[in-house]
């Protein structure tokens, strides 16, 4: 079992911590919370005074924090992780940002010595607490084995993407769309409901042919089909509206940047704006489906 320090003990990063303390991993955890601290020493990991404290004197380094300009703080900052940690710490920054500084950290990190993955996961904070997550990591061969053992005990796939970069690449790519099945699904519902087309026999019939997919057969945007879905409990998260558009932003920056063409992805990014700036950026993302149920109402009665 290894000592390991974890940063960012927030909706996803606690119950990883937690999972790792129960295969019996020894934690230094640090957090800006120290309610969140509290919480994990009471399961008993040791309460690091700094970043840089959980980062000295530990095997491994994980990182769980909200967006990019955390992750650059954290290990490029004047208090850098990357300075505290001894000779053969291994990094994995498992946040989900932006490309560029996963790869501008790693090069850090190799600068100094230092193996270092991008892990981004897909699963939520009910995978999170379950240990099943997905991860999708960016790193070297070398560095991919060396940091497979210690997500199998977050997580049921590890799948290695490629190089440093890869696993926030192959993040932004699945949820750019995710966030384009998710307004298809509903849109298909909205059509569904003009046409007089009972929403449960769509369902039935969609999951069963070629209009199948995730948003339905899992996350289904209309209360019903699917029990566990957010639409059965008002929309209540489940992954946000706030996280749904901070992801389809990396996405239309990646593309951008690098010159690919994603239409589909930027009408996905304006339609959960308008939503967001609505005041529903808590709802859960699948409550896009009221906003684009009042629009269809509206354009009836015009
Ligand atoms: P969160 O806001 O609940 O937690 C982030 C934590 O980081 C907070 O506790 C905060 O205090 C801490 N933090 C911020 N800056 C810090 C610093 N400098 N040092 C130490 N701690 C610091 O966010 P979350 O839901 O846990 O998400 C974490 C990451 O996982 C994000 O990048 C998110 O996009 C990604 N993600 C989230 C979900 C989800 O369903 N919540 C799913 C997949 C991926």
């Amino acid at each position: 079992m290894a000592k390991i320090g974890f940063i960012g003990l927030g909706n996803m990063g606690g119950p990883m911590a937690l999972n790792l303390l129960k295969k019996d991993h020894k934690l230094k955890v640090f957090d800006l919370s120290k309610e969140a601290m509290q919480k994990l020493e009471a399961q008993g990991a040791r309460r690091a005074g700094s970043a840089a404290d959980a980062a000295t004197d530990v095997e491994a380094v994980i990182t769980m924090l909200p967006a990019g300009r955390h992750v650059r703080a954290v290990y490029l900052g004047e208090l850098s992780i990357l300075k505290a940690a001894s000779s053969g710490t291994l990094f994995m920054d498992c946040s989900t940002i932006d490309v560029a500084t996963a790869r501008a950290v790693a090069a850090a990190a190799e600068k100094a010595g230092f193996a270092m993955v991008d892990a981004p996961v897909s699963g939520g904070v009910a995978a999170a607490e379950a240990g099943t997550l997905t991860f999708m990591v960016g790193g070297t061969d070398d560095a991919f084995e060396r940091a497979r053992p210690v997500l199998e005990h977050m997580g049921q796939k590890i799948i290695h993407a490629g190089p440093s970069g890869a696993g926030q690449a192959a993040k932004v790519c699945n949820n750019m769309l995710l966030g384009i099945t998710m307004i298809g699904t509903c849109e298909a519902f909205l059509l569904a409901d003009s046409l007089g087309l009972d929403r449960q026999k769509l369902f039935d019939i969609a999951r069963n042919a070629s209009g199948q997919n995730w948003s339905l057969t899992s996350y289904c945007p209309v209360p019903g089909p699917v029990p566990t879905s957010p639409a059965n409990r008002d929309y209540k998260p489940g992954f946000t509206v706030a996280m749904m558009l901070k992801d389809l932003k990396l996405a239309q920056d990646a593309a951008q940047e690098n010159g690919a063409l994603t239409p589909l992805g930027a009408k996905a990014k304006t339609i959960y704006e308008a939503f967001d700036e609505a005041g529903q950026s808590g709802l859960d993302f699948s409550g896009i489906f009221k906003m684009l149920e009042q629009n269809a109402r509206k354009s009836d009665e015009e």
